[in-house]
């Protein structure tokens, strides 16, 4: 068994040793406010990547940029000492993410046009192709804007395939369908298909040989040996993707629907109550998050699976890639599967919940929805720590609890929060349905 250190701390030239300290600080820090620190450095990282897309489309608030100053500044050395503070802070980065969430969709509708139900095909046409693959919508209409009328086909991987359902994307016709899973399939997909690829932010993974040579990255992204494009300028990509072969048409083995904005399911929200009234829906279900490359994340696609036809499922960010090909059907002309797009449209889920709690007339506590989460980087944690700030309780999450969560910390978010980790799928369902 490796040794379990209390902390890891090194940020100060009194580290311990001159390596670390890990039992208590030097300074005095304990262990509890060490990991509370690093937690809170995780969120606002979280909250920095959506903070970044909004600007990339020209949309900034100074009372978040504020926040984070003040925020990042209490994890000095000698600045704080009291764990309370880092719990208030881990709280208010929720309430600051969401604002930025929703800053972020702002700026995504409005520079786009709001997402509409959209199949996406899952195949390749005839033709030479880029694939891009992370968030940034920003960067994904500027190479299709660069790539109209080259002839060379776009597709989109991973968190980008909800791109497909906005009307100013999903205008450009060479916007040709979305290829592979969730972000660690990279390695086969791109090794796969012919194709230049575009790295636009998290998650990429450093290239193998197989396609070292016609990746590129932009914004924040980097990797080594690999080219990086700075302010939106395609020309070396679009020229790769000229000196490849063409891709050979090859069906998908399946169609996704992407697209469901907060209008579209508010549209919906009548005949959902008449539904939930009559007894023909009996539950909600968020599942979605992160995927990672666990056995353990086959939970979810169980989980999914196993839940009783007259439950719905709401579903974001590269998670549903674990699901969303299930042929789950619908009630009454409402889909069981309802993809709201990317992670940062956390704050649509959020919405849409706030919404159906109007009109039951209860909290969101007492709705009949349930959330079933799967985390794997920062942005998940901030996203986690918006739903507490918002008093959402009983949250289910996986594959593993944060490393950084030790047992006073998992206290606290179980004695206040009721947060839970994912056991066996079934048992799961069970207990929240309970049957
Ligand atoms: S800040 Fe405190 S805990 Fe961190 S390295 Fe310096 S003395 Fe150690
Ligand atoms: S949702 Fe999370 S795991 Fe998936 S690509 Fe985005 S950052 Fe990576």
């Amino acid at each position: 068994m490796p040794e379990v250190l209390d902390m890891f701390c090194y940020q100060c030239s009194q580290a311990a040793g001159g390596i670390a300290c890990t039992k208590r600080g030097v300074c005095g820090k304990v262990p509890t406010v060490a990991r509370l620190q690093d937690n809170l450095v995780f969120a606002l990282k979280g909250m920095t990547a959506y903070l970044y897309h909004a600007r990339e489309l020209g949309y900034t608030d100074p009372q978040i940029d504020a926040f984070l100053e003040k925020a990042f500044y209490t994890t000095f050395t000698n600045v704080n000492f009291d764990p309370s503070t880092f719990v208030s802070y881990a709280l208010k980065t929720g309430e600051m993410n969401i604002r930025t969430m929703k800053l972020l969709k702002k700026a995504h509708i409005e520079t786009f046009g709001e997402p509409v139900p959209t199949e996406v095909e899952t195949g390749t046409r005839s033709g030479r192709a880029i694939i891009a693959t992370g968030h940034s919508l920003k960067a994904l209409y500027e190479l299709l804007q660069q790539t109209k009328d080259t002839g060379i086909n776009v597709y989109t991987h991973s968190e980008l395939l909800p791109a497909h359902a906005y009307p100013g994307l999903k205008a450009y016709p060479h916007l040709a369908g979305n290829l592979g899973k969730a972000w660690f399939d990279q390695r086969q997909l791109f090794a796969k298909y012919p194709a230049a690829i575009l790295g636009t932010s998290n998650c990429i993974l450093i290239p193998t040989d197989a396609y070292r040579e016609r990746m590129f990255t932009t914004g924040p992204t980097g990797l080594p040996g690999v080219q990086h494009i700075e302010g939106y300028e395609f020309a070396p990509l679009i020229e790769k993707a000229m000196e490849l072969p063409y891709l050979e048409e090859e069906k998908g083995d399946v169609v996704l629907t992407t697209g469901f904005s907060k209008s579209v399911v508010l549209s919906l929200a009548e005949k959902i109550k008449q539904l939930v009234e009559e007894g023909k829906i009996r539950h909600f279900f968020l599942v979605g998050g992160c995927d990672s490359p666990t056995k353990k994340a086959e939970y979810y696609r169980e989980f999914v699976q196993k839940l009783p036809r007259d439950t719905l499922v709401l579903t974001l960010a590269c998670g549903k890639f674990r699901f969303n090909d299930l042929p789950l059907g619908e009630i009454e002309g409402i889909p069981r599967l309802i993809d709201l797009g990317q992670c940062n449209d956390a704050i649509v889920a959020i919405e849409i919940a706030e919404a159906l709690s109007q009109l039951f007339g209860v909290g969101i506590n007492e709705l009949p929805l349930s959330l079933v989460l799967s985390w794997m980087e920062q942005k998940a944690v901030a996203i986690l720590w918006s739903l507490l700030s918002l008093g959402i309780k009983n949250i289910r999450i996986g594959p593993v609890l944060p490393s950084w969560v030790n047992e006073d910390i998992l206290k606290v978010l179980q004695e206040e929060y009721g947060l839970r980790l994912i056991r066996e799928a079934e048992e799961d369902i069970k207990e929240i349905l309970k049957v």
